[in-house]
């Protein structure tokens, strides 16, 4: 048996046409604002790509495109003017930002009720403590992957190999209020294949190219790759060794074409979530 492949990029154009058909019966436009801080050629072109698709769904998106030699305190007052600003819904601050702004306090000047990216500490609370408001895109993009293929989670054995703040740690309080039983693995994890084994889900988010191996995969597992790595001869390539996986898994993600295509359509989820919440609809 070969694997189901969960086509990522079919499932999120599906999401943004329901998206663009939410937006165009709404009374109001919701309004994006991303602030792009310095010439990092990869945030330019993810910058790009997310004013594309939100203007592509109904949402009114502008970029604030500010110098890399920005003071922290000016990127402050830009983002405490937008949390003033009553046509923005949604503020996203592209990561990463020049080593001399610190990241935390950025996050933290975002009023939550805007953090479309879900990495404000009161929103990262909300879903701790399993009252999810607005979640990373990321992690809320793998959820509707699985939602959308079919796959059960409540009480699947799930392993998130990763505990970053951005995808492994959300990941993992997203699949455990989904009633998930959750494992989450990191650098320090003893028997590492041991675990990936015992895994009816595994969510791999590492950042090494072709890590999780084929004879790591548990029999019909359902493998999320959120990797995205390039090779030195510039193929993109995930953190799960696809073509050795298939023969195992259920059902598996590709790389390009699986959980990257979601993450910019919940981006613009999040944004109509906050821009709902914000007139209390
Ligand atoms: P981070 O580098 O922040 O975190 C990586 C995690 O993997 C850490 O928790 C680390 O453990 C763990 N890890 C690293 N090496 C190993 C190893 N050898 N064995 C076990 N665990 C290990 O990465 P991110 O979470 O930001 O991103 C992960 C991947 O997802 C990257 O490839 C990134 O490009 C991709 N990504 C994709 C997105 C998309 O839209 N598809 C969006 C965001 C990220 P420890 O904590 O112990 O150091």
């Amino acid at each position: 048996m070969t694997a189901r492949i969960i086509d990522g990029k079919a499932i999120a154009a599906a999401v943004r046409t329901r998206l663009a058909e939410r937006v165009a019966g709404l009374s109001f436009q919701p309004g994006l604002a991303v602030v792009l801080v310095g010439h990092d050629p990869a945030s330019a072109i993810y910058v790009r790509s997310k004013d594309r698709a939100a203007n592509a769904a109904g949402i009114a998106a502008q970029t604030i495109r500010l110098p890399a030699d920005t003071a922290e305190a000016d990127l402050i007052a830009c983002v405490t003017g937008l949390n003033n600003d009553p046509l923005v819904d949604g503020i996203l601050v592209q990561m990463p930002l020049p080593p001399h702004i610190r990241t935390q306090a950025v996050i933290a000047a975002i009023d939550p009720a805007k953090d479309v990216d879900g990495f404000h500490p009161m929103n990262v609370g909300r879903l701790a403590d399993g009252h999810p408001f607005l979640v990373p895109c990321t992690p809320l993009g793998v959820m509707r992957l699985l939602a959308e293929a079919d796959v059960s989670t409540a009480g699947a054995r799930a392993l998130v190999l990763g505990r970053s703040p951005i995808v492994g740690r959300p990941m993992a309080a997203l699949l455990l209020a989904a009633d998930a039983t959750v494992t989450v693995a990191h650098s320090r994890t003893r028997d590492l294949a041991v675990e990936c084994r015992r895994a009816e889900i595994l969510i791999a988010a590492v950042g090494r190219p072709e890590m999780v191996k084929g004879d790591w995969i548990g029999t019909d597992a359902v493998i999320i790759d959120v990797g995205i790595n390039r090779t030195a001869d510039g193929k993109l390539v995930g953190d799960v060794a696809f073509a050795e996986c298939l023969p195992h898994a259920g059902a598996i993600t590709p790389v390009p074409g699986g959980v990257g295509p979601m993450t910019i359509a919940c981006l613009l989820e999040n944004t109509v979530t906050a821009a709902l919440a914000r007139r209390s609809l």
